[in-house]
């Protein structure tokens, strides 16, 4: 399957099929000074596509693009809108004393 930037960001040049996995890759209070994350750790997963956004004269090929498919399915099995903090406290090395 092949997918499209349609959500292309001029901050950080990252590709995202949709508003809300662009939106995921943005952290800070909502109309405030918002600043981009790594995708890796939004929860988006990765997919490969095309950008014609950056430069549609010449559409990059083979471009990571970032899509919130692995999320959605995560909120749906934890039912839960707070998956993203739960899955970051899981991902990391169980530490406790
Ligand atoms: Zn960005
Ligand atoms: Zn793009």
């Amino acid at each position: 399957m092949t997918s499209t930037c349609a959500y292309h960001c001029r901050a950080c040049g990252g590709h995202f099929t949709s508003l809300e996995a662009f939106d995921a890759h943005r952290e800070g209070p909502a109309g405030g000074n918002r600043t981009c994350s790594f995708p890796e750790s939004a929860e988006l997963v990765e997919l490969t596509g095309t950008c014609k956004i950056s430069d549609p004269t010449t559409p990059s090929v083979a471009v990571t693009i970032y899509s919130t498919e692995r999320a959605a399915r995560a909120r749906d099995y934890f039912g839960d809108t707070n998956v993203r903090q739960t899955a970051s406290a899981n991902a990391k090395p169980a530490t406790a004393a």
